[in-house]
Parts: structure tokens; C-alpha cells; sequence
């Protein structure tokens, strides 16, 4: 809507300034155009742009806010699925562990879903964050050929992976690499020939990289498409053909290669096919598997910590029962628990816990009031306060560590994740204490 006042004008004047014969200042002395309809243009795209900002804004808000609601039940989903795996009490039967594992594939496969709709809100507020770890690209591959046996079956395509004894470890977020290739194996399915094949290899480069190739056998990209490739919402044509799809893939693929310090690079003919590759910066640490993370964390507080005692402030009832059941592998060390942050403020004066774990979305008094009230509080303040919640954005992230938190967990938390980051805090404290 132009909201030009109603009737005015206005002029684009081009002149000098006019003087009389004393010098006095009587106009300008030029020409002057009608400058009311371009005028009348500006404030339109000015209004269109402040629309179309205040638009993005509210939708980055829902999505993120779906994120969070979507996330919270997948927490309780996960997490007692890998309690039942973990066979705690009683073990599985074959068949149980089959059924168990399904539900984590349904559920991590949700989650990767949930991510990618979040991130793509996320690069669009340039709010993205990575958590680097060393990544083992040789077992990363293998789990993501196994997970796209779906649409290699889909697209009656074989893959034929050539990284399988690859013991390269590259520097990067697991969760993120995993989705990457991932992208790229479904593209090389989606967009090859009915029994065409996918290549994946990996090879060390000269200067500190490892390339990781996704080759296929199919159409290929024309050379005069080739430069829309990274446009986000650009299918390049596929829109009109019933190949699924919708153009952020690989728009997506190369804003977190590249936030990893990595590359993204393809190569393509017509009729042949084409080669998308990504390089990953080199890391020399070696990579632990996350079962093994587990029992370590187990075993080292067992042997520090007889008598641990952890508060855990959270008003969900499903999440208060998953950590239940993992603190009951954790004995002696023991869990109270607070469904609000006044009862939690107050368990806390009484029982003096070893650690507090703190949700930050609590109804009343939220998690940031609950660790500023703690923080003033003489009798409780030396308590270390790890804050759990299901907001991933980097804002909230960064505000929990300004806030006094000493960590934060994004739910649903990893169980080998949440016994690493007790262990590391209990043994500071067992530490100190000394
Ligand atoms: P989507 O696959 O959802 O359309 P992408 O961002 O992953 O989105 O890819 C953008 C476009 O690039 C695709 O629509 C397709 O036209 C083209 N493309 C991507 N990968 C390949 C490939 N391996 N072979 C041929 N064309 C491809």
C-alpha cells in the first residue's frame, strides 16, 4: 500500500541557486521533472521490504517453536528406546532389539527432518552452529549407504562404496556430515538411470583435506544450469518432472560444508553423469565410538564418586522417568528430582546436591530466573548447574553460557553424552574437594 500524502507532488529539480543584483539568495534556476510516481515506487519497496522481513522473522519464530515441540516428545522417544537397547534390566530377545531398533532409526530419521527444516531457518537468520568433533569418515559413510538402501531401492540403483576400509578422520560435526552425505547419496539416487550405480570414495588431498566424491551414472547437469546449482528453492528444471524434491538440498550442503571449514565442489556431463564432492579439513585425534564413550563415563564416576547426589529440575514427567532409568545404572551415585523451580530451589538449600540439572523451559519461574535466583543464593551458589532444553538456537545456547550455567545439553540429550558431561563434573568436584 503507497502511502503518498494524497495530492502532494513532488519534483526532481535540477538547477543552481539564483541571486538578484544585491546578492540576495531568490530561488534555483534549472528544471524540474514530476518525481511523484518514482517516488511513489521507493516507499512501495520500502514497505514491501519491512513486510517481507517482519514475514521471515515470524517464520524463522514458528519454526523454531515447532522445532522445540517436536523435539521435547522425540527426547523421551530416543532416550527409552537406547534404555531398552542397552537391555538395563532385562536383556532383549532378537526380535525385541529388532523392533527397538526401528523406532531409533524412525526416531533419529524424524529428528534429522526436524533439524533440516530448523537449519534452513537457521541460515536464513545466519544463526547456524556446528559442534566439530573428530569424525571417522569410513564409518560415517557405511552408516549413511546403509540408511539410503531405501531410495537406492526406490531409484533401482546400486551403490558401490569404495571407502569401506577408509580410516580417514576429518574434523567436523558428525550430525552435519551425516546429513550432508546423505544429501548427496539421495541426490545421485533420485537424479541417476533405473540400474545405474552410486561411486562414494575418499582421498587424502596435498593440502590437508579430505575429499569425500559421490559419483552417479544419470543425467546430468547442462553446463548452462550449472551456475544455479547452489540456489536455494532452484530445482533446475526438476519441478516439472516427479522426481520429489525441493531445492534447498544442495543450497543447504554447501552452507555447512563451507561453516565447517570445508568445500563443496561438482563436476557434471550430460548423459553421464556427475560428481559432487566435499572436502573436509584433516584431524589427527583418533575417534572414540559412542558405546565406549558410555562405559567409560560409567565406570570413572563409579570409581570417584560413591556418594553422588544430583538434583534434577524438570517439569516433564516422561523425561524425570528416563533419567530415573539411567541413574539407576548409575548407583550408588542417586537422583532427586523437582517438577518446578521453587521446589527446586528448595531441595537444593536441604539436600545440598553435587550437581544440578536444570530445565530451562520450566512453567513460573523458567530456568535462567531459576540459576539467577540460585546465584544470589549463599548456600547453594557453589552448586554447578548444567542446563538441559530442547532449544537448539544459538541465542539461547550462548545466553546459558553468559547465564552461570556450566553446560548446556539441547534435548533429546545422547545418553553417552549426558554420562560424559557428569562424569567430567563430578570429577572436578571430586578433584577440588581434595
Ligand atoms: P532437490 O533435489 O530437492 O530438488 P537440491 O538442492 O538437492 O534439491 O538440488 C537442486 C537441483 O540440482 C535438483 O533439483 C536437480 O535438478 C539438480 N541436481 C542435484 N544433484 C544432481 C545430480 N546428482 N545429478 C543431476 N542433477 C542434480
Amino acid at each position: 500500500m503507497v502511502s503518498t500524502p494524497l495530492g502532494r507532488k513532488f519534483f526532481r529539480i535540477c538547477g543552481v541557486p539564483a541571486f538578484d543584483p544585491d546578492g540576495g539568495f531568490v530561488g534555483y534556476r534549472g528544471t524540474g521533472t514530476d518525481a511523484t510516481k518514482i517516488k511513489e515506487i521507493e516507499i512501495q519497496l520500502r514497505e514491501s521490504k519491512l513486510a517481507a522481513e517482519a514475514a521471515n522473522k515470524a517464520k524463522s519464530d514458528f519454526l523454531s517453536n515447532m522445532s522445540h515441540e517436536l523435539r521435547t516428545p522425540l527426547n523421551a522417544v530416543l532416550g527409552f528406546a537406547e534404555v531398552l537397547l542397552a537391555g538395563y534390566d532385562t536383556p532383549l530377545t532378537e526380535k525385541q532389539r529388532g523392533y527397538v531398533d526401528h523406532i531409533l532409526t524412525g526416531g533419529s530419521h524424524l529428528l534429522d527432518l526436524i533439524n533440516e527444516v530448523l537449519d534452513l531457518a537457521k541460515v536464513e537468520a545466519g544463526a547456524m552452529t556446528q559442534e566439530m568433533a573428530a569424525v571417522n569418515l569410513g564409518s560415517v559413510i557405511e552408516e549413511c549407504v546403509s540408511l539410503s538402501s531405501p531410495i537406492f531401492a526406490k531409484h533401482e540403483v546400486s551403490p558401490v562404496n569404495e571407502a569401506v576400509a577408509c580410516n580417514a578422520t576429518v574434523l567436523a560435526d558428525p550430525q552435519r556430515t551425516k546429513q550432508l552425505i546423505l544429501n548427496l547419496l539421495s541426490n545421485a539416487a533420485k537424479y541417476n538411470r533405473h540400474g545405474g550405480t552410486v561411486t562414494i570414495s575418499v582421498e587424502a588431498l596435498d593440502d590437508h583435506f579430505h575429499r569425500l566424491t559421490i559419483s552417479d551414472t544419470g543425467q546430468g547437469i547442462p553446463i548452462h544450469k550449472q551456475d544455479q546449482i547452489f540456489k536455494p528453492f532452484n530445482r533446475l528444471g526438476a519441478d516439472k518432472t516427479a522426481t520429489e524434491g525441493t531445492g534447498i538440498g544442495l543450497a543447504l550442503t554447501k552452507s555447512i560444508i563451507e561453516a565447517m571449514g570445508g568445500r563443496i565442489g561438482f563436476s557434471s556431463m550430460v548423459d553421464e553423469g556427475s560428481r559432487f564432492w566435499l572436502d573436509f579439513p584433516l584431524c589427527d585425534n583418533e575417534v572414540e565410538s559412542p558405546a565406549a564413550v558410555v562405559i567409560d563415563g560409567m565406570s570413572k564416576i563409579d570409581s570417584h564418586f560413591d556418594n553422588g547426589l544430583v538434583l534434577y529440575i524438570e517439569d516433564n514427567a516422561a523425561n524425570v522417568r528416563l533419567m530415573e532409568a539411567l541413574f539407576e545404572q548409575l548407583a550408588p551415585m542417586r537422583l532427586i528430582a523437582a517438577n518446578n523451580a521453587e521446589e527446586g530451589l528448595n531441595l537444593a538449600r536441604s539436600s545440598q546436591p553435587d550437581l544440578i540439572l536444570l530445565d530451562i523451559n520450566l512453567p513460573g519461574v523458567n530456568g535462567f530466573e531459576a540459576i539467577a535466583r540460585l546465584k544470589e543464593d549463599a548456600l547453594i551458589r557453589h552448586i554447578p548447574v548444567i542446563g538441559l532444553s530442547a532449544d537448539a538456537s544459538g541465542s539461547t545456547i550462548e545466553r546459558a553460557r553468559n547465564g552461570g550455567f556450566t553446560d548446556y545439553l539441547t534435548k533429546p540429550v545422547k545418553l553417552s553424552e549426558l554420562v560424559r558431561t557428569l562424569s567430567r563434573e563430578m570429577e572436578y568436584k571430586h578433584v577440588s574437594n581434595q
